[in-house]
């Protein structure tokens, strides 16, 4: 990281979607970890952003607009991140009311088919728990582990809620380019999400990086969450090769990941151009 860089985590949630925190928690509890500059990025909304300003304006905190955008690409579910975007852009804007009505009726069937085995109410006690933020798996996940289906986050995943799974339902997501025309449109930058997280051969990792370089995306997520050393490795090498910047996020989601916590230094390779270093995002690392 450049010297004077402030701390910067650039991938997080809030309740908005399927975070624990509310947005204004987050940010607090990001800038008592030494969080300099963070994003949050929910699942296809930003209703959350306001909320966080307001709270980022009362500490030294600066919050860049983001979102986490669900993409289909080759029949698989791929992430977008955008960053430094203007949730009142309308191609954005319609965009997630699109991908948020996709939410409900997703959410419709899952309910239904976890129903089907047996857990109460599914659909209305998710409703309940999300209170007005986009339903996620996540959420699902957790109604599973209360009624004692499941006892973790990843068996709920692996025996539920996986495709091939008695509880999962497909989606078709924002196509590729779409996504990244919105964020552009909003005049941000966009990130493809943890590279390493899609369940990918080599092969065709690479058929996705080439896509989305194509497509005119611009940075790749070189360290999220707790990467090892050699995640970040191959996932810089890949930055290299399809010239793309690199960005930092922890995915967090809840206090409760203590393998994950807010505020540790998310590094990128040297040889790697931050995403901040973006036109469209100096003027927040360095406030004018
Ligand atoms: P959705 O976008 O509704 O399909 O939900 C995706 C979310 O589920 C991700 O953003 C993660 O927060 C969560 N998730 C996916 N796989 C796992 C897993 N194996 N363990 C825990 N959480 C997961
Ligand atoms: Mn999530
Ligand atoms: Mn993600
Ligand atoms: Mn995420």
């Amino acid at each position: 990281m450049m010297p004077g860089t402030p701390n910067i985590d650039l991938h997080t949630h809030s309740t908005a979607s399927d975070g624990h925190l509310t947005p204004a928690q987050l940010v607090h509890t990001a800038s008592d970890a030494g969080v300099g500059v963070l994003s949050l990025t929910d699942h296809d909304t930003m209703d959350g952003i306001e909320a966080a300003q307001v709270a980022a304006n009362e500490k030294a905190l600066t919050l860049i607009p983001g979102v986490e955008i669900s993409v289909t690409w080759s029949k698989r579910t791929l992430h977008i991140v955008g960053l430094g975007v203007d949730p009142a852009e309308p191609a954005l804007a319609n965009g997630l009311e699109q991908l948020q009505e996709i939410r409900r009726e997703r959410a419709q069937q899952i309910g239904k088919k976890l129903e089907n085995l047996g857990v109460a109410n599914a659909h209305t006690r998710t409703e309940q728990a999300a209170n007005g933020g986009q339903i996620t798996r996540t959420h699902f996940a957790r109604l599973l582990i209360e009624d004692n289906k499941c006892q973790t986050m990843q068996q709920c995943f692996k025996r539920y809620l996986r495709p091939g799974k008695p509880g999962y339902a497909g989606a078709e997501w924002a196509g590729l380019h779409t996504a990244i025309e919105w964020i552009q449109a909003a005049g941000g930058v966009a990130v493809l999400a943890h590279p390493l997280a899609y369940g990918m051969t080599a092969a065709w990792r690479s058929r996705m990086l080439k896509a989305f370089t194509e497509a005119g995306g611009d940075a790749l997520e070189v360290h999220c969450g707790n990467s090892k050393p050699a995640d970040v490795q191959l996932s810089a090498k890949a930055a290299s090769e399809f010239n793309l910047l690199g960005s930092v996020g922890s995915d967090f989601h809840s206090p409760e990941q203590r393998w994950l916590k807010l505020g540790r230094t998310l590094k990128l390779p040297e040889a790697i151009a931050p995403v901040w270093s973006h036109p469209r995002l100096q003027s927040y690392i360095k406030p004018t």
